[in-house]
């Protein structure tokens, strides 16, 4: 199985006057062509840092990458020269943030922002890549007449597909998306999920999904991984979390999702809030707010183990 991405042993701190935030612990995960990885945890859990980390726009201070490797294509982009990177940021990969107005320029036109990248990368005159653009607006649903409009004009929904057909405008090969929907309200998120899955199999993208909306994780991707307080705790396919998710963390995390069939109101979320970054706790970080933590949870840091065909899970209850 070839692999367009792998993380390996990944640890980020960020060195701040209030104390060292361990950002990110030993991360290791794995994307293959044309596949949908999640990332889903709370706020905080370093679903963005892992991003930022792979388009190496980690702020260097505070940030410190304290080990690892992250080799895309089989090369390592923690290696590579700032020159290098920003060839292959836009190029190859991509990134949508939440917010569609971070990506979009108030005072150019849409077509000339998306013509913009297109030259840069592809080597086209103005004239072509204008026209590029246009092919890429209607590729997104809107009409190409207007590119001639600037993003105010737009609804929010309208402005992700924007960003969207920015992205996309010089077929990278993965195609980063951190909370891409959030924003929107909630018919317009299910248009614009729908039409990620609707681009990405057509360019056959790579994509890796931030979410902490397991509603976008069932929707949209192929493999999960769990984050909390900067850990992978659960790793797997999509269908195996679904069917049998197994990480206390995850567990509450489906306890949070209204039962649809259910005329109880009531959420279950997880008791306790994520742990301060700066002074995460000792053992396990969910040690504190774990129902089923047993002593040594609080004294050592739990392996990761693979229970069942690359269902990885760190936990003690599955270490034997
Ligand atoms: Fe809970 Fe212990 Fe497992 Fe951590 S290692 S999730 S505290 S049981």
């Amino acid at each position: 199985e070839k692999k367009l991405l792998e993380i390996k042993n990944l640890t980020v701190h960020y060195i701040t006057d209030d104390g060292t935030v361990r950002a990110l612990e030993d991360m290791n995960l794995e994307i293959g062509y044309g596949e949908t990885l999640g990332f889903v945890g709370e706020t905080g859990a370093g679903k963005t840092t892992t991003a930022k980390s792979i388009m190496c726009l980690l702020p260097d201070p505070p940030a410190k990458i304290m080990s690892g490797e992250i080799l895309f294509e089989k090369e390592d982009l923690l290696k590579k020269s700032i020159k290098d990177i920003r060839q292959i940021r836009g190029d190859k990969i991509s990134m949508i943030f939440q917010d569609p107005m971070t990506a979009l320029n108030p005072v150019m036109t849409v077509g000339e922002q998306i013509a913009e990248g297109i030259m840069l990368h592809q080597n086209l005159k103005k004239e072509a890549a204008l026209a590029k653009a246009n092919e890429m607006l209607e590729t997104v649903g809107i009409k190409s007449f207007r590119s001639k409009d600037y993003p105010h004009q737009f609804s929010g929904g309208m402005k992700q597909r924007v960003v969207i057909a920015m992205a996309l405008a010089c077929n990278p090969k993965l195609l980063i998306a951190d909370e891409p929907t959030t924003a929107l309200d909630v018919t317009i998120q299910a248009q614009v999920l729908k039409l990620m899955q609707q681009l990405k199999e057509k360019y056959k993208t790579s994509m890796i999904m931030i979410t902490h909306d397991l509603g976008v994780v069932a929707e949209a991707c192929d493999k999960v991984a769990v984050i909390y307080a900067g850990n992978v705790v659960e790793y797997t396919d999509k269908k195996k979390l679904f069917t049998n998710p197994s990480h206390p963390y995850t567990i509450g995390l489906f306890g949070c999702i209204p039962d649809v069939f259910s005329d109880e109101e009531e959420l279950s979320p997880i008791e306790g809030l994520m742990p301060d970054p700066t002074n995460l706790p000792s053992g396990c970080p969910f040690h504190p707010r774990c129902p089923k933590a047993i002593e040594k949870c609080s004294k050592e840091k739990p392996k990761n183990v693979d229970i069942k065909d690359n269902h990885f899970v760190k936990c003690f209850l599955f270490q034997k």
